[in-house]
């Protein structure tokens, strides 16, 4: 097994600014699992000081019946700071659409990650699996998508589904099903897997589960649909900044009319 480098190991070698990955610990999502208020600086830096000495975690990225709308919602952040960081705080050593690797090269390349992180990479699954006929409506590398799931996650520390077609199937699983489309939690037992549906899903709540499992070697507590409770145990209504104008009565009946100008509920 290779000796993986830390986390604060790797931004120091991609020369980020101190100041950057403050704001980044900062944020939200990121010290959730955390339980630190924010409400000081000494928090923001214990943060950093734990996400700084943790190993950087090894991902492997399975791209299955999708749209790769999930891995584009990590890399066009609202913040531009985090696609930047996402790659020195994670080693995401397998992930066909982004690595340069293709056909025998990308296949060595999916067993030497497995084999050098064994027991301890986070599987993540984007899209869903396709399961009729045995499984022939998808194939890499002549193996049916369905095998390739089973390969990897059976040596993952953890599988992440990430989005709703990876969650419960998504809009590949729609009627008629064709494919008989599912997702990894339709296939997977005896193994955490944690599910961060959305279409696309929120990439801080990503990235939240992935720096607690590698601070802290630990999962986040999970609702009955398997998601983190952190992220989804309130309505998105909840969460609404224009939720105000909701309570009050006030809204927008068309784009451009006043109550769309004020900023009231949509
Ligand atoms: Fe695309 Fe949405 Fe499926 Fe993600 S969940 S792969 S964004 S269709």
């Amino acid at each position: 097994m290779r000796r993986r480098e830390s986390i604060q190991e790797a931004l120091d070698r991609s020369l980020v600014e101190r100041r950057d990955f403050l704001r980044f610990c900062g944020g939200l999502m990121v010290a959730a699992p955390f339980g630190l208020p924010l409400t000081s600086g000494k928090s923001v830096e214990a943060i950093a000081a734990a996400i700084g000495a943790a190993k950087r975690p090894s991902v492997i990225w399975l791209h299955f019946q999708d749209c790769t709308g999930c891995s584009e919602t990590l890399l066009r952040t609202s913040q531009p700071d985090l696609e930047k960081l996402l790659f020195d705080v994670i080693s995401l050593d397998y992930h066909e659409t982004l690595m340069a690797a293709s056909g025998h090269q990308a296949e060595q390349a999916l067993r030497d990650a497995m084999q050098h992180n064994r027991g301890e990479y986070v599987c993540v699954v984007e899209g869903s699996i396709p399961t009729k006929d045995r499984g022939q409506y998808m194939k890499l590398a002549g193996r049916p998508a369905m095998e390739v799931l089973a390969d990897v996650a059976e040596n993952a520390a953890a599988v992440i589904a990430i989005g709703s077609c990876a969650s419960w199937g998504g809009v590949p699983s729609s009627g008629p099903n064709p494919t008989g489309a599912v997702g990894a939690d339709a296939l997977l037992s005896n193994k955490p897997i944690i599910n961060i549906p959305g279409c696309p899903p929120n990439p801080y709540t990503f990235l939240a589960v992935v720096l607690q499992y590698a601070t802290a070697g630990t999962l986040p507590a999970l609702d009955a649909l398997k998601r983190p409770l952190f992220a989804f145990d309130r309505l998105i209504h909840d969460h609404c900044p224009r939720r105000a104008h909701f309570d009050a009565g006030r809204f927008a009946r068309q784009f451009g009319d006043d109550g769309h100008r004020k900023g009231w509920c949509l």
